[in-house]
């Protein structure tokens, strides 16, 4: 996660100041709810499922990541409006270098597939979600 939160996207937020408290919980089947962040305790939770890949976890982390960047925002769809989904772009291109996907939903799936196709650094970051 250290490497994730020293993106240049987060310089000016809570994120490179201090590490947000991550639970990894384990579900049997994957779940409808992948992960979820509660800014206003500066916390973080991710599920690990049979058959998750290396694209989804990094996903879903980064997705976490940039909720307690943003917060809420003062626009229409205040979690997952123009701003969270302009600055999860951006943190997808720092740290993935996927910068032609634009997302009309912020639904978990499309950057794993480009993460996995991409397969950058997996090796390493493969462990991060839930060695952290
Ligand atoms: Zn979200």
């Amino acid at each position: 996660m250290s490497r994730l939160r020293a993106l240049p996207v987060f310089a000016d937020g809570p994120l490179r100041r201090r590490q947000p408290e991550l639970k990894v919980r384990r579900s049997r089947k994957r779940p409808n709810r992948v992960g979820f962040a509660v800014p206003s305790e500066f916390r973080l939770s991710v599920t690990d499922y049979p058959g998750i890949r290396g694209g989804d976890a990094l996903e879903v982390l980064l997705h976490e990541l940039v909720h307690l960047h943003v917060g809420r925002a003062a626009e229409a769809h205040a979690w997952h409006g123009r701003t969270f989904k302009r600055t999860l772009a951006r943190a997808m291109g720092e740290a993935y270098g996927i910068t032609d996907l634009l997302p009309s939903n912020t639904l978990h799936g499309t950057y794993a597939e480009a993460i996995e196709r991409t397969r950058v650094g997996i090796g390493d970051q493969l462990t991060i979600p839930f060695a952290a």
